[in-house]
């Protein structure tokens, strides 16, 4: 899988270069191209913003940087070409796994109020939003869906790791987890868990998951039954 992210901060981006998202870069197990949105901007200082037409408070990143480098990185239209934006829709597990399916994506991120509204239009084929809050740029979101696309891309997680019993995976959240030492600060490991009963293990844990989906992400449950999960 190729990702290919376009942005104004492209240092932003060596945050990924470490644990498993890091190795995975390492050994090639998809590939990051980082471009810088400013490289393609033909206006002499280097500009990529300017004001709103209308007024208001801020700046607002130009149409022709945008057009040229996202053109670039794609010339052919192959990539699912996404914007970062409050006003897309949200991210999930379900929209995580179908990005992951893909070839390649095009990340393209807005700093200031935003991008030009005609770079959406002509350019971009659906937007994402990583939760209802404004960031100062996309580059955390793109940050966050490349973690969450790359767990999904074989050889990226060890065999002691999996995407198949954690949150999300079944429509629930996980159940608890522990580790030694057997009892820590007069808190006890349930015995379950020590019984070596795997089909007992199994329940606990899908009684657990349940409890806590009900408990924490009701809708969750509510969405499920919906599904028919
Ligand atoms: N004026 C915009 C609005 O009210 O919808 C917010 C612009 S925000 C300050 C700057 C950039 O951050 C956006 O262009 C977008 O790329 C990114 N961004 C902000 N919040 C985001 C979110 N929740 N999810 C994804 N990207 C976000």
């Amino acid at each position: 899988m190729k990702i290919s992210v376009l942005t104004l901060f492209p240092e932003a981006y060596s945050a990924l270069y470490q644990g498993i998202i890091g190795k995975a870069l390492e050994k090639g197990l998809f590939s990051l191209e980082i471009t810088n949105i400013r490289d393609y901007s033909a206006n002499k200082h280097k500009k990529c913003d300017d004001y709103p037409f209308g007024g208001g408070a801020g700046m607002v990143m130009t149409p022709q940087p945008l057009h040229d480098a996202i053109n670039a990185v794609d010339p052919e239209h192959k990539a699912k070409r996404i914007y970062l934006s409050p006003k897309g829709r949200r991210l999930d597990q379900d929209a995580v796994r179908a990005l992951a399916a893909e070839r390649e994506i095009v990340l393209v991120n807005g700093s200031y109020e935003g991008i030009d509204e005609r770079i959406i239009e002509l350019d971009v084929d659906y937007e994402i939003s990583i939760g209802d809050y404004v960031l100062t740029s996309g580059d955390l979101a793109s940050m966050v869906i490349i973690d969450a696309v790359a767990r999904y891309i074989p050889g990226v997680l060890g065999s002691e790791e999996s995407t198949e019993e954690e949150s999300f995976s079944e429509g629930l959240l996980e159940y608890p987890q522990y580790t030694r030492p057997q009892s820590f600060m007069g808190l006890d490991v349930p015995e379950v868990l020590l019984s070596g009963n795997h089909a007992e293990i199994k329940a606990w844990r899908k009684k657990k998951s349940l409890e806590i989906t009900a408990s924490r992400r009701p809708d969750l449950l509510k969405k499920n039954k919906e599904e028919g999960v």
